[in-house]
């Protein structure tokens, strides 16, 4: 820390100025044959102003202290989590067949790619989602009578087709995507495909297990009623970035990495790890991801990135921004 300091100081004042805290910066968001990336000019300053902490326009050897240990170091020694997600026969054969959609995309492409990052990134952990759901699940188009249509709703009872949208009588309400019965607990279709390679120690997360609300997303219902163990076991594990891949890019992977900003984590979107339902849909997911200052990838460049030697700027500012607000709330507790 005390090198890295003195090195960048190179008026040696003592202090950071912004023009000796963007050369660290030029330093650390490199790939892994040293080209160096563009981080903004006023997310560079951002971030700079999070690190002074007293705001009196410099950095101090106190301060980078904190920005070294909070910040550089996860960008230089991140902490990986693979996740994948709900790769499972419904999806790739059976009953929700993606290729059957709109994008007509084939699901068991993924597979190959996915199977390759797990012989070749030392992840340090791994998990697999399934969607996994009772027989009386609100999201079975044949169950439809099981549950009263709220007058309300777009679409009726009676004409409702699969891959509509119906509201259903709450309360609350809940608006529903109406697919094929899949996934069902215990079931082949459930199952993950067998060509998967099921790596030792990997956590399997189960989601979509309550009759009444969806589950798009592997870290909440679609109510956010209920939260799967994802969160607390990525907690335990101390994960810094979510590697995020699977079925359906726009349903279910899109949702979960939305989540995972949300959550804070600087999260990667696996771009030929993943198969979608509709085109439209997937480049809006891909829109979303990046503005929440996510990235999204192919996956010969992920193991650079678990290395620490591919180092993305869009990754580091993130982190800044949840380090701003961690260090904020420590201060009003202070307070
Ligand atoms: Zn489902």
């Amino acid at each position: 820390m005390d090198a890295c300091f003195t090195a960048f100081d190179k008026d040696e004042d003592g202090f950071l100025s912004l023009s000796e805290f963007k050369l660290i910066c030029c330093a650390l968001f490199r790939n892994n044959l040293g080209k160096i990336y563009t981080l903004e000019e006023d997310q560079l300053q951002e971030i700079y102003l999070i690190f002074d902490l007293n705001g009196d326009g410099m950095i101090d050897r106190e301060e980078f202290e904190i920005c070294w240990n909070l910040w550089i170091k996860v960008c230089t020694r991140p902490k990986s989590a693979f996740l994948i997600v709900d790769v499972q026969n419904d999806f790739i054969s059976g009953s929700l067949n993606i290729k059957h959609c709109a994008a007509q995309q084939d699901g068991l492409e993924v597979v190959e790619p996915i199977n390759r990052l797990l012989d070749t990134v030392p992840f340090d952990s791994v998990f697999y989602s399934l969607d996994w759901h009772p027989v009386d699940h609100v999201s079975f188009i044949d169950n439809l009578h099981l549950r009263e249509v709220d007058a309300t709703s777009g679409v009726s009872k009676e004409v409702a087709k699969v891959y509509d949208t119906v509201t259903f009588k709450g309360p609350p309400l809940i608006k529903q995507r109406l697919w094929p019965r899949h996934c069902v607990q215990d079931s082949w279709g459930a199952e993950l495909h067998k060509d998967l390679k099921i790596v030792d120690n990997a956590i399997k997360i189960y989601k979509g297990t309550n009759s009444e609300v969806d589950s798009y997303s592997v870290f909440w219902d679609n109510k956010k009623l209920t939260e799967t163990t994802l969160s607390s076991q990525l907690r335990e594990i101390g994960t810094t970035d979510i590697y995020i891949c699977g079925l359906a890019y726009d349903v279910c992977v899109g949702a979960t990495a939305v989540d995972a900003l949300g959550s804070g984590y600087r999260t990667i979107l696996i771009d030929d790890c993943s198969r979608g339902v509709d085109l439209v849909d997937i480049e809006k997911t891909k829109a979303c991801v990046i503005s929440n200052n996510g990235v999204i990838v192919n996956s010969s460049q992920v193991k650079a990135m678990v290395e620490g030697r591919d180092r993305r700027p869009e990754l580091g500012y993130k982190l800044a921004l949840e380090i701003k607000q961690k260090l904020s709330t420590t201060n009003d507790i202070d307070k």
